[in-house]
């Protein structure tokens, strides 16, 4: 008998522009189209992704036709693809680093996956192989790319930075994107973060000559300095995604601090007055005993 399938615990999650007025008049942009609803498996969640375009809602801006779309949803796959780039950098790993063959990714990522309630086809993996090695030639297909070069409508570009690590202790891929159009620009597998080799990772955007708009990265300091070194000029963004998982982990650690601090401090006072109440429930006149039960 056929075993019945897990079905996958999918989560809805909504994307929105980092972006949140327009930079030319300062509006406030408005949800004007779905740029993708689709669904994307990562290696630890399968998400229903609805990722919505603003743009400016001022008729008299002088950039009305840009659409602002979410580098965070960007971030979670390729365009067309349902498996996430997490699990792009993994196959291009196994194979590459690793020199597993195909059917041992297969084995792997089926491992991996199964607490998700997801399966994935062997001739799946030859696909994402294939969209590794793409995504780092990226680069060098931007600069030739003269559809995207000449958009004009966008008047530029916005750099956007993020460094992914699809496991601990791994090597991260740097992948730098337009965050007005999702188009990739470099991509880059490295095993350190310093300025310089951030610097050199961004060099073939430098390279493209476009005009850049704005830039986001996370809040890595390397990062900040690199995009200010080579952009200083341009109105720079940390990544919201970012720095909210980053201030509420210091927030939830300040929280528990003081929680502990609190009780600490509290519990030998409580202890001395659960005593004292004791002591005068058994001395007291049995009228007072029930007027101080009655009140507990
Ligand atoms: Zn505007």
């Amino acid at each position: 008998m056929k075993k019945a399938r897990k079905l996958a615990k999918v989560r809805r999650r909504f994307y929105r522009p980092e972006q949140h007025t327009c930079p030319d008049c300062q509006r406030r942009l408005r949800r004007a189209v779905t740029l993708s609803e689709r669904t994307v498996i990562t290696l630890g969640e399968v998400i229903k992704l609805i990722h919505a375009g603003y743009r400016c809602p001022n008729g008299q801006c002088a950039t009305p036709g840009r659409t602002y779309r979410s580098a965070a949803a960007d971030a979670l796959a390729l365009p067309g693809f349902t498996f996430g780039l997490d699990i792009v950098l993994l196959v291009g790993r196994l194979r590459l680093r690793e020199h597993q063959t195909v059917d041992e990714i297969h084995q792997e990522l089926l491992k991996r996956l199964e607490p998700l309630g997801v399966r994935i086809a062997r001739r799946e993996i030859l696909y994402l192989f294939e969209a590794y090695c793409t995504l780092l030639r990226a680069s060098s297909e931007a600069k030739d790319d003269q559809e995207w070069l000449a958009q004009e409508k966008n008047g530029g570009i916005i750099v956007s930075v993020d460094g992914i690590q699809p496991e601990k202790g791994n090597e991260t891929v740097y992948v730098v994107r337009d965050a007005l159009t999702g188009r990739v620009l470099a991509a880059e597998n490295v095993t350190s973060s310093e300025t310089a080799v951030m610097k050199a990772l961004l060099a073939p955007v430098v390279a493209l000559g476009v005009k850049v708009l704005g830039t986001i990265s996370d809040a890595q300091e390397s990062e900040l300095l690199a995009v200010q070194e080579l952009w200083p000029e341009v109105p720079h963004q940390v990544c919201q995604f970012h720095v909210l998982r980053d201030a509420s982990k210091t927030a939830f650690e300040a929280d528990k601090q003081v929680k502990t601090a609190m009780r600490k401090r509290l519990q030998p006072k409580v202890r001395e007055v659960r005593k004292q109440i004791k002591k005068h429930l058994v001395t007291a006149s049995p009228k007072a005993r029930q007027t101080a039960r009655g009140a507990r």
